[in-house]
């Protein structure tokens, strides 16, 4: 059965092409990390391959062999970065499932004991505030191996 093909003009396609800006925090060669403008948590991370698909339907199985260093590294940041007491990794799949982007992503969302997530892609963040969690997070990284 053929899916939906990947739309090559979705947001994070935009973002990797460099067309829309984003809060980036960490790129390598197969992955790139930014700032969710909707953030759940304080640290909220998104993480995508370079390469495209949808989401874990027709990615290619080797974009997740890619892909999960990066998030492990991302959750290790911005847990030490925001002093989190734990760190949710969720991935959504097609619409009826809450995927809003239609780029294959993770989402690394800090957690904190006593504070509740926010809504999912609802409230927009202050774009000086991003910039900053995106630098706690650069830093953090540099002593994650
Ligand atoms: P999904 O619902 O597909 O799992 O998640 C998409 C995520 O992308 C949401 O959490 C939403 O806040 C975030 N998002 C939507 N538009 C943009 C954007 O233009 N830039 C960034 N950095 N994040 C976005």
């Amino acid at each position: 059965m053929q899916g939906t093909p990947y739309d090559p003009d979705n947001i994070f396609a935009k973002i990797l092409r460099g067309e829309i800006p984003s809060h980036a925090v960490y790129e390598d060669e197969h992955t790139l990390a930014f700032m969710d403008v909707m953030p759940q948590s304080e640290g909220h991370t998104l993480v995508i391959p370079k390469t495209p698909s949808r989401n874990i339907f027709d990615a290619d199985p080797t974009t997740f062999m890619w892909l999960m260093p990066t998030v492990q590294k991302i959750a290790k940041a911005s847990k030490k970065a925001f002093h989190a007491n734990g760190v949710r990794v969720v991935q959504f799949n097609e619409a009826g499932s809450g995927q809003t982007v239609f780029h294959l992503h993770f989402h690394v969302i800090p957690t904190y004991d006593g504070v509740e997530l926010k809504l999912h892609a609802r409230q927009q963040e202050d774009g000086g505030h991003l910039a900053h969690n995106a630098e706690m997070i650069r830093e953090a990284l540099k002593f994650i191996s």
